[in-house]
Order: C-alpha cells, then sequence, then structure tokens
C-alpha cells in the first residue's frame, strides 16, 4: 500500500514508518522540522521504499501521488513545542488537516487522526474513558494544542458525518521511548538527560501530579491496529497504557536505573498543568483486542540506552 505520515520525523510518526515499511509498504513522510528530527529518519535515507517530503502541509504545494492510507500526525505536541508555535499548532490541527482530509476524499484514502489526551484538559472525570467531554481552558497557554486538537476531531467526525470519509481518531497518552527530543522539555527525556548528568531532577510543582505513560512499540501496534481494523469509521479510540504513576515516582524509577541519587528540585507549578491523567482503554481492548504490554521499567531501560548511545548524552 501507499501510506502518507503526516510528522513522519517525530517520535511517533519516524517510529511509524519504520514499522510501516518494514510490512512492506512505501511511505510519502512529508515533515516541516519545526519538532521533527531529521536524526529520527536518518537511516530511512536510502530505502527505495521511502520518501521524505520537506514542506509544510498548511499550504506548500506537494505531489502526494497514489494514497491507500493517510496518518496525519503534523502538530507540535510537547508543551514547550506548542508553546513555542501556538500559530502553526493552530494552523496545521485545523487547515492541514482539512488538507489532509480533503486528500482522503478525493482519493478514496482511510484517513486516522492523531489526537491527544490533552482534549480531556485538566480531567475531572478519572480514568478518562473518551465518552468525557473534558475539562479544557480555551484561551490558556495550552489551549493553541488543546482546541486545535478538538477542532481536528470536530472536523474529521464531520467529514465522515458528511461525505463517509472512512476515518479514525486515536487520543495519544504520553508517549516515550528512543528518539525522544532531549530538548522538547518532556518529563521523560527531561529526567533522563538530568539523571545520565547525575544533577537533580526538575520538578514542576510537588510532583503528585501523575501521567501514564506508554511505550512507543505499544502505541505504534496500536495505532496501526486503529488503521487496519475496518468498520470503524467515526470511532475514537484512546491509545496508552493505564499504569498511572505520580511524576516523583517516575523520577524515582530513572534515577534508580541512572544509578543517580542526585534527588529532585521544585520549580513552581505550571499553568493548567493537568494534575491526573489515567486512559480507560476498555474501548481499545474491546475493538481492536489491543492493550499496552510494555513495562514501564523495561520501557525506560531501552530509552536510557537510546539516550546514552544515539544522542551521545554522556553517563553520570
Ligand atoms: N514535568 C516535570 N519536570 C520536567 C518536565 C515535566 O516535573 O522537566 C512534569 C509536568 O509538570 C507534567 C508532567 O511532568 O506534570 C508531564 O509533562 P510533559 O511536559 O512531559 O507533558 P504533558 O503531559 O504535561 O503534556
Amino acid at each position: 500500500m501507499n501510506v502518507i505520515v503526516t510528522g513522519g520525523a517525530g517520535l511517533v510518526g519516524s517510529h511509524l514508518c519504520d514499522s510501516l515499511l518494514a510490512d512492506g509498504h512505501s511511505v510519502l513522510a512529508i515533515d516541516n522540522f519545526i519538532t521533527g528530527r531529521a536524526i529520527n529518519i536518518a537511516h530511512l535515507r536510502d530505502n527505495p521504499a521511502f520518501t521524505l517530503i520537506e514542506a509544510d502541509i498548511i499550504d506548500a504545494p506537494i505531489d502526494f501521488g497514489d494514497v491507500d492510507q493517510i496518518y496525519h500526525l503534523a502538530s507540535p505536541a510537547s508543551p514547550i513545542g506548542y508553546m513555542n508555535n501556538p500559530i502553526d499548532t493552530h494552523l496545521v490541527n485545523s487547515v492541514g488537516t482539512k488538507r489532509m482530509l480533503d486528500l482522503a476524499r478525493e482519493r478514496g484514502a482511510r484517513f486516522l487522526f492523531s489526537s491527544t489526551s490533552e482534549i480531556y484538559g485538566n480531567p475531572e472525570v478519572h480514568p478518562q474513558p473518551e465518552s468525557y467531554f473534558g475539562n479544557v481552558n480555551p484561551v490558556g497557554p495550552r489551549s493553541c494544542y488543546d482546541e486545535s486538537k478538538r477542532f481536528g476531531e470536530s472536523i474529521t467526525i464531520e467529514y465522515v458525518r458528511q461525505y463517509d470519509l472512512d476515518a479514525r481518531i486515536v487520543r495519544l497518552f504520553n508517549i516515550y521511548g528512543p528518539r525522544n527530543d532531549p530538548e522538547d522539555g518532556r518529563v521523560v527525556p527531561a529526567f533522563i538527560s538530568y539523571a545520565l548528568r547525575g544533577e537533580p531532577l526538575p520538578v514542576y510543582g510537588d510532583g503528585l501530579q501523575t501521567r501514564s505513560l506508554c511505550y512507543i512499540a505499544d502505541l505504534i501496534a496500536g495505532m496501526r491496529a486503529t488503521m487496519d481494523t475496518a468498520g470503524i469509521a467515526g470511532e475514537i479510540i484512546n491509545l496508552g497504557n493505564p499504569d498511572e504513576r505520580t511524576i516523583h515516582e517516575l523520577g524515582t524509577v530513572i534515577a534508580d536505573i541512572c544509578g543517580s541519587d542526585a534527588g529532585f528540585t521544585h520549580l513552581p507549578m505550571r499553568q493548567d498543568d493537568p494534575e491526573r491523567r489515567c486512559p480507560d482503554i476498555t474501548k481499545a481492548v474491546e475493538l481492536l483486542g489491543w492493550s499496552a504490554s510494555t513495562p514501564l521499567r523495561a520501557g525506560l531501560e531501552e530509552t536510557i540506552r537510546y539516550f546514552a548511545e544515539a544522542e551521545g548524552v554522556a553517563s553520570a
């Protein structure tokens, strides 16, 4: 099949390209490298089944060729990534999503929109099922991401309703793994970088806020199952690992693997930082037979090995 991956040089996009290519598909990856990184796809450069287009999907002229499936992932996704690029984030998830939907419609392709647990905001329902409408600040520092993803979901569903497009939506919950960007400020790469240098881990607030971390390989399996399952147009599916941890607990595991005993430094809590987050994945289990299987410690060990080797972060 011919598959388009927008945001193909990101953490998720690059692993998705690897997985599709390994199964014999042709992949057209599109990335404008605002937050995507060349290092993530450098190993694919000479693969004849892989094409990279460096362009902005919002408005660049692009020859898309024949298309069977479109994975629309393009968007800054870390708080630092989208807060540094708020207008681009709004536009890629709105104008960019419309363009990809039109392409899918024109070519008769199947479409997957990559959404986020951020659409639940600071949730008042816990864990979060897909039926929860969320608690989002519409004008806060995260709103460029939260609200544009909500728009992206809404227009995707309208293309299903109005045009019968074979589209589905996944909501991703805190993904981590090899190729996490050490500069994007996310908690896993940040903590690993500090721990490998033997420095105290910077914690925003008291560290009692929670996240549920899903290893990249598990996520890719869930995304591909969502795309490849027939008869689920219009479905919205949480993809994440319900193993909920406090940020303190997460830091303790990372410091332990890295052999660091430098402890924590506490910084002021960030505005609108969700206090807890955990996916209800009942729907993914029932519809796809999917659940995350990589234990946190095993996934972190793989990620830390990558940081020590590929990113050249020196060990303490
Ligand atoms: N966090 C932290 N120190 C860091 C980075 C993040 O304490 O260096 C906390 C952050 O306040 C949040 C959680 O870790 O509560 C996850 O943050 P991240 O930026 O990874 O993603 P988010 O889930 O907030 O989008």
